[in-house]
């Protein structure tokens, strides 16, 4: 194997990689396959530890392939199966993505309308403005659509095993919600949002990436619109 792969999460610390590789040129994606890597084979080098704006208690390193042997033996499943493998991992993955939305938004709005409560600006509480009431309201009606988009892909992934345009509709809608409202319940701190000594600061870095791993939100789009469009191709 040669090439490298960027954006490992938890590459320094994985025992076995599962990595993609084109193993059959001329068959486009049939011919990519799916390969089990342990962590200390020669060849295969573990590169430095990005250092990122947010997630910062996860690992992200780049994996470089330099001449690195594999036996037949490691391939997972059959030889120009490593696409299908990919793709029906992702499936999974996005709805994972979007849980780890609803967890990051949940926490921003506890810590937003928490503070909008305690703090006292002119003698009125911060809750007790019509903007800030708004930011709240918008906040709560998004989170709870995010959370049916991702209950509604889990229940379709469990019971049938496919669900790539809900997982995709639960990944794009709940990443950009989560965005929208850390940004409002930040908002709500004043310039304390802006500083280290309150956890919405940290929820706003944490929740950028959202929007782009597993699938950027343009590619999410890309999953949607292909479904869609298929459905009425078949009817
Ligand atoms: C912290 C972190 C952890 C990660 N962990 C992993 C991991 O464990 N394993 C793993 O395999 N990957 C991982 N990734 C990679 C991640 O999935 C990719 O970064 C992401 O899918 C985007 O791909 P890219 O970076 O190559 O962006 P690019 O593909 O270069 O995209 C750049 C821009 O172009 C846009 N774009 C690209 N193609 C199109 C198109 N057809 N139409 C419209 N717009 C388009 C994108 O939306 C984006 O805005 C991780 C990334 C990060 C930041």
């Amino acid at each position: 194997m040669n090439g490298s792969k960027q954006w490992i999460t938890n590459g320094t610390y994985a025992g076995i990689h599962l990595v993609f590789a084109v193993t059959d040129p001329d068959k486009g994606s049939r011919g990519i396959s799916c390969f089990g890597v342990e962590k200390d084979t020669a060849g295969l080098i573990i590169g430095p530890e990005e250092r990122k704006m947010g997630l910062r208690a996860s690992n992200t390193v780049p994996l470089i392939f330099e001449n690195c042997r594999v036996h037949r033996d490691q391939l997972i499943g059959e030889r120009g199966g490593g696409y299908g493998i990919a793709l029906a991992n992702l499936d999974g993955g996005r709805i994972g993505i979007a849980a780890q939305c609803l967890g990051i938004a949940e926490a921003a709005m506890k810590e937003g309308v928490q503070y909008a409560i305690d703090r006292q600006v002119f003698k009125k509480r911060v809750a007790d403005f019509q903007a800030s009431q708004i930011a709240i309201a918008d906040s709560r009606a998004e989170l709870d659509q995010a959370w049916m988009l991702t209950l509604k892909a889990a229940i379709l992934r469990d019971s049938t095993g496919r669900s790539a345009q809900a997982s995709s509709m639960a990944k794009l809608f709940a990443s950009e919600s989560c965005n929208r409202i850390v940004d409002r319940m930040l908002q709500l701190h004043g310039g304390y949002g802006f500083v280290e000594d309150f956890p919405i600061e940290r929820y706003y870095r944490d929740a950028r990436v959202t929007r782009i791993y597993e699938g950027t939100s343009e590619v999410q789009r890309i999953v949607i619109a292909r479904e869609v469009i298929r459905a009425f191709e078949i009817d």
